[in-house]
């Protein structure tokens, strides 16, 4: 329990100096004769979430129709940097495990956010995995750090507001009646995703294309087992307007994968193959290039040092998400101008958002000039 502030329990347990009629606890006056000013440290807080998602989202094993999240913040000296952890459940985190691995935190003891990679390699050294959990402090970070300096990261990063890629709109598996409806609403957008690596693949493109003939890109999830089907499979792909495909086979299946690239007419971009720093130099020579998400690779930090190292690599370079809020969304899409592609709908696909952040004009992801992460609380 801890102690009651009253006047006399101060008193009582504070050896007080006087200091030109100022009377100053023992500690803060000694600290002041070294020249050491006590500063507060960073101040960490959490809040589970639970987002809803418009509709039911079905991959290649599993459906679900919410996402468990926790909303960070890091406060310092005033001002609030926000940061988010999306956690859907086949990825192994929950709101269990990122509230253990967030209290354990002691954030405190940094009084320097600038310090950013000594604060996040404590972050990342204090437990293994728990990478949605590291990125919600990472993002908290970034939007505090951005806010100090009144800038926006992307601008931080010297990119440009006009390279950011249009995004992708993920069509999820369902009936061919509600698929043609979803097609529809996502009228506005340059570039759909589908979801396949099911026996009805063929049948959901045939679907999509009886109502447009809109670009698309394909995400088998690791769904497809056999090289040569696949290949003849992104053949087709291809004469029906498809532009890339996203992890084929499964991510062990290193050998059958660099085959399937060297003959594929179109780029394959490893996803569930690559997640963090150290996984990027084993996708090359493997595939055309990585899928980068936050949730995976701890945040902005080492998804920055990611691209730049696939980039430098001649690899395509796609920034993908979970279902988020506009928090992590906005957080990714200051690093979208070094994507050739960027699959940043997240937000898009829940009802509950709790900020406003980065917008899609034309299908085009939208920075706005608002420093940190670029969100407003709704
Ligand atoms: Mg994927």
């Amino acid at each position: 329990m801890p102690m009651k502030f009253n006047r006399r329990n101060f008193i009582k347990n504070t050896t007080l100096i006087s200091l030109g009629g100022i009377i100053l606890p023992h500690n803060i006056y000694s600290n002041m004769k070294k020249g050491n000013l006590p500063k507060a440290g960073l101040k960490l807080s959490f809040e589970p979430y639970n987002l809803q998602l418009k509709h039911v989202f079905t991959l290649a094993n599993s459906s679900r129709s919410t996402t468990p999240v926790m909303l960070t913040k890091i406060e310092f000296e005033g001002i609030t940097g926000f940061g988010e952890a999306s956690m859907p459940p086949y990825l192994g985190e929950s709101q269990e495990s990122a509230t253990r691995f967030l209290s354990a935190l002691n954030l405190q003891q940094f009084t320097d956010p600038f310090r950013m990679d000594e604060i996040l390699e404590y972050v990342d050294l204090s437990a293994s995995g728990n990478t949605a959990a590291k990125a919600s402090v990472d993002i908290a970070l970034h939007d505090l750090v951005g806010k100090i300096m009144g800038q926006p990261w992307y601008k931080i990063w010297g990119l440009s507001a006009e390279k950011t890629p249009v995004t992708s709109f993920t069509i999820g598996i369902d009936t061919s009646e509600v698929v043609k409806q979803k097609v529809k609403e996502a009228a506005g957008f340059k570039i759909l995703k589908v979801k396949l690596g099911r026996e009805t693949d063929k049948e959901m493109i045939e679907t999509i294309r009886m109502v447009s003939d809109v670009p698309l890109c394909v995400d088998v999830n690791q769904g497809w087992k056999d090289k040569k089907e696949a290949l003849d499979m992104i053949f087709w792909l291809k004469e029906k307007g498809v532009e890339y495909v996203e992890q084929p086979m499964p991510k062990e299946s290193k050998d059958e994968i660099a085959w399937l690239t060297q003959n594929s007419p179109l780029p394959l971009i490893a996803d569930e193959a690559v997640q963090r720093l150290t996984d990027v130099q084993a996708t090359i020579g493997v595939y055309s290039g990585i899928n980068i998400k936050l949730m995976k690779c701890t945040g902005m930090r080492e998804a920055h040092k990611m691209m730049n190292l696939a980039r430098a690599n001649k690899m395509k370079v796609m920034i993908g998400c979970m279902t988020e809020t506009s928090c992590a969304i906005s957080a990714a899409a200051q690093l979208s101008p070094l994507a050739t592609w960027a699959d940043l709908d997240g937000n898009l696909l829940i009802s509950n958002d709790r900020y406003a952040g980065v917008k899609i004009v034309d299908g085009k992801i939208t920075l706005n000039d608002l420093p940190g992460i670029g969100i407003g609380i709704l």
